[in-house]
This record gives C-alpha cells, sequence and structure tokens, in this order.
C-alpha cells in the first residue's frame, strides 16, 4: 500500500478518534452535569436526612430516659410490693400453671424452717410431700397420702374451698387459693389463731353463761319453791282464821297479812315468768280453748275487787266469734289477767270495760282477735306510754307510788304477745283513763251457729239504768236483727210493754222505781203483759237483789255479764211467749251443778281421801280446810308412804304434793300406775298439789301420769270440786247433811 493511502487511512483513524474523544468528552460532560446535579439532591437529602437523625435522638433520648424512669418505678413498686407482702403476717405465695412455685413471702415459708428445697421452682406436690413427711401439719387420723390426696384434689377443684390447717405447733392457718385468668394459682395462708382461739374463749364463755344461767333458773325456781311453802301457809292460815270469830282489828290484821303474802306470791311469779322469759326458755303450748271462758274467768277472778272498789267491770264479746281457737291459753290468760288487773287497780271510779273482737283473715282458718281494755282510771301522761312497757319501769307519779306493783307486767305482757307474733299498745290521757289493746293471730277451731230469729221477732223491751251495760246488750241483740226500745218511767208508752217480745229488767231500773215509791217494776210489767218472759239481771253476786221480790217475780235471773250462751238463748226465747216463773238462777261461769244424783246416801261408806303432804303446816291447812266434811282423810309424808297407803287404805282420790322426802310425787305416781296396771285396778284420780309456780311446769307433771294439777295456796272451793267430783258411787256425799 502507498504510504500516502496509509497516511491518508492513518489520518482517518486519527480523526475518527478524536471525533470519538470529542464525543466521549461531550458524554462525560454531561454525566458530569447530571452528577453535580444528583450530588447536588444528595448534598440536600443529606442535611434533610441529618436533620431527621438530630431530631430522632433528641425523643429517642427521651424515650431512653422515660424507660429509665419506668423501670425505676417498677423496681421501686416491685420492692414495695415485696415489702408489704414480707410485713404481713399471712403468707402469700404465686404458682404457675403447672403448679411451680413462682414466688413466696416468708410468713408462707416459716413453717417449713428454713428448707432450702422450699423454694420458687417447687412444685405444689412436693410442699403438701414436704408439710406430711416432716410432720408440719396436724393431718389428725388421717393417713398421709389421703390427706395429699384431699389437698390435691381441692387445689385442682374449679371453684377451691378455704380449708383450716392446725400446724404442728398449735398455729391455724387458713388456706385461701385462687385460680388466677392466665392459670396462676395465687395462695394465701391466713394466721387464724387469734380467732379460733377468741371463738374458743367465746364458746367457753358462752357455755360458762348458759351454765350460769340455767343455774340461776334453777335457784329461782327452788327459792320460789322454798319460798313459796312458808308463804302458802301462811295466805292459807290468815284465809282460815279470817273464816273465823274475829273482831274488826283482828280480821284487818288477818286480811293484811293474807292479802301481803298474796301480792309476795305474785311478786315472785312475776320474777320467775320474767327470768324465764329472758332465758328464752319460755316456748308457747298451743291448745284448743274457749276464749270467752278464759275472758269470763278473769273477769270473775277480779269482780270482788272492782266491787269493792265500787267500779264496774264489764265485759262486751263479740257474738259471732269462734267459740273455740288454738293458742296458749295459760300466756293469754295471763295477759289478760296483767290488763285487766291493772285497770282495776288504777281505777277509783267509773268502769273497766273490756272488748273481744274477731277479725276472720280471708279465707284462712285465722282471725285476728283483738282485745281492749278500757278503764276510768288515772291514766298514763303522754312522754311515760312507752316507758311502761320496759322492765321494771312504772310512772314515778306522786299518785302512782301508792299502787304496788313490780313494773314487770307489762314487760312481761308486751314480750308474750311479741311472742305470739302479735302487737300490743296504749292510748291514755291523764285524769281520764287508759286503754291497752293488743291482737294475736290465732286459728280458729271451733266455730259457734247464732240462733235463728223467727220471721217476725218483735221487739225486746230494755228496761235498764246501767247505760254501759245497756249499750252492749243492745247493740248486740240488733247485731242478730232483733228490735229494742229502751223503757223510760216517764215516758214510756204502755203499748211498748204490752206488745213486748221480751221484757230485760236490771237491778239499778228497778231499785230506782222501788227508791220512786213506784210498784215493784217487774210486777208492772206482769200485769201490763202475762206472757212475755220477764229478766231480772243482776250484778255479779249481788245476793240483795237474788232474794228480791224482782228475782221471785222475774221468769229468770241473770247474773252480768252475760256470756254469750245466754244471750242465745234469750234470743231463742224471743217468739215463744212462754212464761216460766221458776226464776231459775243462771249464774254466769258457774258450771252445773255437781253430783245431785249423789244425795242421801247416809248408808254409804265413807268416802276416802288421801293426801301426801310433807309440810306439818300444809297438812294443817288441809285438815282445816275440810274439816265440815264426812270423810276419812289419811296424810302420807312421803311418795313411798303414798304408795302404801294407796294399797291399804285404797282411797277414792289422791293429793300429791309434788316435792317430798324420799320420794318425790311424780314417782309415788309412776309406782301407783304401774301398780294399778299389774293388779289389774281402776285408775284413781291423783291430782298434783304443788308450789311450783314456772308455768308449763304443769304440763311436766301431768305427763307423769298425774291427772290435774293444782298450784297453792290451796283454795277450799278447787279442793271441795275434785272431791265431789270424783265421790264414788258407794261412797255417801262428804258434804256436810250429805246434800250434794
Ligand atoms: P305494775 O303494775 O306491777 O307496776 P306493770 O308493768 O303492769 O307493773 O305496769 C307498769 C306501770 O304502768 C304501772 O306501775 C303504772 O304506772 C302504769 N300502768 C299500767 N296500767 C295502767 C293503767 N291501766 N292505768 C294507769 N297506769 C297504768
Amino acid at each position: 500500500m502507498k504510504i500516502e493511502d496509509i497516511l491518508a487511512q492513518e489520518r482517518r483513524a486519527r480523526m475518527a478518534a478524536e471525533r470519538l474523544l470529542a464525543q466521549k468528552q461531550a458524554e462525560l460532560t454531561n454525566a458530569n452535569r447530571v452528577l453535580s446535579k444528583h450530588a447536588l439532591t444528595l448534598s440536600d437529602e443529606i442535611m434533610e436526612t441529618r436533620v431527621a437523625v438530630e431530631e430522632i435522638k433528641g425523643e429517642n433520648s427521651q424515650v431512653r430516659a422515660d424507660l429509665e424512669r419506668a423501670n425505676k418505678e417498677v423496681v421501686i413498686a416491685k420492692r414495695r410490693l415485696w415489702d408489704s407482702l414480707e410485713t404481713i403476717e399471712d403468707g402469700f405465695a404465686v404458682f404457675d400453671q403447672n403448679d411451680k412455685m413462682i414466688a413466696a413471702n416468708s410468713a408462707y415459708l416459716e413453717p417449713f424452717d428454713g428448707l432450702s428445697c422450699v423454694t420458687p421452682g417447687i412444685p405444689y406436690t412436693d410442699i403438701l410431700h414436704i408439710a406430711t413427711d416432716e410432720g408440719i401439719v396436724d393431718i389428725g387420723d388421717m393417713r398421709p397420702l389421703a390427706w395429699r390426696d384431699m389437698m390435691l384434689d381441692r387445689w385442682r377443684a374449679p371453684s377451691c374451698d378455704p380449708v383450716v390447717l392446725r400446724l404442728w405447733d398449735g398455729t391455724h392457718i387458713k388456706l385461701v387459693d385462687r385460680r388466677s385468668r392466665d392459670g396462676d394459682m395465687v395462695s394465701l395462708g391466713l394466721n387464724i389463731t387469734e380467732t379460733i382461739k377468741y371463738q374458743a374463749e367465746l364458746s367457753d364463755a358462752r357455755h360458762r353463761a348458759e351454765a350460769a344461767n340455767r343455774a340461776k333458773s334453777a335457784f329461782l325456781a327452788n327459792m320460789s319453791h322454798e319460798i313459796r311453802t312458808p308463804m302458802n301457809g301462811v295466805v292459807s292460815m290468815a284465809e282460815i282464821m279470817a273464816d273465823g270469830d274475829l273482831d274488826d282489828e283482828q280480821r284487818l290484821f288477818v286480811n293484811t297479812i293474807r292479802q301481803s303474802g298474796e301480792a309476795l306470791l305474785t311478786i315472785i311469779n312475776d320474777v320467775l315468768d320474767y327470768s324465764k322469759i329472758e332465758a328464752a326458755k319460755m316456748t308457747l303450748q298451743p291448745e284448743p280453748f274457749d276464749l270467752e271462758r278464759v275472758i269470763l274467768d278473769v273477769v270473775t277472778l277480779l269482780q270482788p275487787a272492782a266491787q269493792e272498789k265500787g267500779i264496774q267491770l264489764i265485759l262486751d264479746f263479740d257474738l259471732f266469734m269462734p267459740s273455740k281457737f288454738l293458742g296458749d291459753v295459760v300466756r293469754i290468760r295471763q295477759i289478760l289477767t296483767n290488763l285487766i288487773g291493772n285497770a282495776v287497780k288504777f281505777t277509783s271510779e267509773g268502769h273497766v270495760l273490756v272488748r273481744a273482737i274477731g277479725l276472720p283473715l280471708g279465707e284462712c282458718d285465722e282471725q285476728k282477735v283483738h282485745i281492749t281494755v278500757e278503764d276510768s282510771g288515772i291514766g298514763i301522761p303522754e312522754d311515760m306510754q312507752s316507758h311502761i312497757f320496759g322492765e321494771f319501769n312504772q310512772v314515778d307519779t306522786e299518785r302512782n307510788r301508792k299502787f304496788e306493783g313490780t313494773g314487770l307486767g307489762l314487760a312481761i305482757t308486751s314480750q308474750l304477745v311479741e311472742l305470739m307474733r302479735g302487737e300490743i299498745w296504749v292510748e291514755s290521757q291523764e285524769d281520764v283513763g287508759s286503754c291497752f289493746g293488743f291482737h294475736i293471730t290465732l286459728p280458729v277451731e271451733e266455730t259457734v251457729e247464732p240462733p235463728k230469729l223467727p220471721q217476725n221477732p218483735g221487739t225486746v223491751v230494755l228496761a235498764m239504768e246501767d247505760r254501759l251495760n245497756r249499750a252492749i246488750l243492745e247493740k248486740r241483740l240488733e247485731a242478730t236483727g232483733l228490735r229494742t226500745a229502751l223503757f223510760d218511767p216517764l215516758n214510756t208508752d204502755a203499748a211498748l210493754v204490752r206488745d213486748a217480745y221480751l221484757i230485760l229488767v236490771d237491778e239499778q231500773c228497778s231499785a230506782k222505781a222501788r227508791n220512786r215509791g213506784d210498784q215493784c217494776l217487774i210486777q208492772t210489767f206482769r200485769s201490763q203483759n202475762p206472757t212475755a218472759p220477764i229478766y231480772f239481771l243482776t250484778a255479779p253476786h249481788s245476793t240483795a237483789a237474788k232474794q228480791s221480790q224482782d228475782a221471785a217475780l222475774a221468769t229468770r235471773v241473770l247474773q252480768m255479764p252475760l256470756i254469750r250462751s245466754t244471750v242465745f238463748e234469750i234470743i231463742n226465747q224471743v217468739g215463744t211467749h212462754s212464761s216460766n216463773k221458776s226464776a231459775d238462777m243462771l249464774e254466769a261461769g258457774s258450771d252445773a251443778p255437781l253430783l245431785l244424783s249423789k244425795a242421801d246416801r247416809s248408808g254409804f261408806r265413807k268416802m276416802r281421801i288421801l293426801a301426801a303432804e310433807d309440810n306439818k303446816t300444809n297438812q294443817l291447812v288441809f285438815t282445816k280446810l275440810l274439816k265440815e266434811l264426812d270423810m276419812d282423810l289419811r296424810f302420807a309424808n312421803n311418795g313411798i308412804e303414798a304408795v302404801e297407803a294407796f294399797l291399804d287404805f285404797q282411797p277414792d282420790i289422791i293429793f300429791m304434793d309434788i316435792s317430798m322426802p324420799e320420794m318425790d310425787g311424780k314417782e309415788a305416781t309412776r309406782r301407783i300406775r304401774t301398780l294399778e296396771q299389774d293388779q289389774g285396778m281402776d285408775k284413781t284420780r291423783v291430782v298434783a298439789l304443788t308450789a311450783h309456780a314456772l308455768t308449763g311446769d304443769d304440763r311436766e307433771i301431768l305427763a307423769h301420769g298425774l291427772d290435774q294439777h293444782l298450784t297453792k295456796p290451796l283454795k277450799k272451793p278447787e279442793i271441795l270440786h275434785e272431791i265431789l267430783a270424783n265421790c264414788p258411787d258407794d261412797a255417801r256425799c262428804p258434804l256436810p247433811g250429805n246434800c250434794c
């Protein structure tokens, strides 16, 4: 090749290389420019990032500081928590889901006495093993395996009941374990040694107190017996003396002895009753009873005291009330005696009115019995009205102080009413009077059928001056559908008397006519109306009225208060128009005459009466009380003699003292009953005579085979009643002249 070609070739190559170089330089410049732009952007970004990093750096150190502080706080809180857990005397431990101990305080670990294996990580089952193997827990009669199984069953039960463990040294630990939501078990071991000790002391103290209370009741019962026995002698002897020939002054002394003795006996009974309620020993003994009879008995008992003071004691008994209820009659009588007794005691003129109303309770066989006792006595200041229901509380005023009493009556009464789930209240105004009321709900045992009136019953004329009794009678008669009209001597139309179907005349009205100088009132009525029955109403025990001309002319003499059956009899008379002039006496509360068939049996043997009584005074009282009786009376000084006398004397009736030396009356009666059974003899009536005042004793006594229970002081009518009611057919009546 030619040089020029080669040179041209080289020149072209060189020029191509120069062009390539220029192009590469241009590209490089361009790339440099892009690069520097990018570097610029990068440096901007770096600047920004640096700022951001600085910011984050600040935040980070804040977080770290916070974290450090939080950590510190956690440590403090944890330390405090453990300090607290260590401070409490009760054990605390936490177990994980696999029943391994996570942590426990020293109190929890203390019983294990530093055993190094009892530490976090130990399984619960190992703890149980250590507890039995080392004798830490007193497991009593249980075998260790059984005890551990019992503890494990409890630990795994869905709800784990607390359990009390007794440790070897007498410490009592109550274990309370609870599973948390994440499956851990929190275990508390409460040291209840002091509580157990306190409980034991308390129960010991309670037993001692109960024993002391029983001893107190027994002491009271014994003391009452000891006090009552001689007191009964005093009261009975005074009663016998009062029957004898005494001048006025002697009679006053004798009566004072008797009354004081009776008052003392009442106080003893009150104290006894109260202590019995206090000791919560009083339980109610429901039995069927006739409420009207009970009220009437109490009224009859208090009638002499009321008459002595010249006040009227009136009874208004709901005619339609059931005849029998179920209740504790002894306690109901006690409530009534207290309320009516107080009313008579605190009233010097006017009246005491006892009202009894029954309110049926829906469909059920129960009635709300509502009894009020209203008096026109001294009244009770308003601020004292709730005070008097407290024990030993009385109204402390000059006027009140002259009345005797313990202040226990109303306390006992209100507690008895409360025991019967009833209510008691009082309304009173000083110088006007008081009204005590109570209600109790009682089941009905028997209802009464009121009498049926004829179609057109006619009018009953009431010639009565006794306004209160008249109002009550009027209300009772009208409640049955009868018409009544009042007789006024100055104003009454003669036709009213002439057409009357029945005429009732009270003692006061006839006395008023007599005082006016009129003819005997009943005679006047009889002449005006010869056919209508005329009833003469007398005050209780009014002998003069019963012996008066009115009584002789009347169809019948009725004693107030009229019992329900008498009112029904009166109503039945309406329309019969029969006039029976026999003037028979119908006494409120008296029973039918006894033993009429036994009259005139002078040819028969004497009745044989055995009295088992160790107390010579009581023997004397017994002899004196029955001195007029025609009978053979023998005494036995103790139970053994009584059983012997039962066999050889063959008494018709035995009066049996309960507390006697050697053999008491209960044991003697039991032996007599066995003898009767063994020898196929008839049952002899055995009547307990006791000084026991605690109510409920009578039931206990009767459970030994006795037939009846009478409390001392001996009362002649009660003893006489027993003797006459049990006079056998082959014996003559022991009453003087055999005139039973
Ligand atoms: P006691 O009659 O033995 O004092 P009570 O507890 O029966 O005890 O009565 C307490 C007191 O209540 C009586 O002392 C008397 O002050 C007052 N009191 C009770 N009943 C009546 C009444 N009917 N009229 C006036 N005061 C009464």
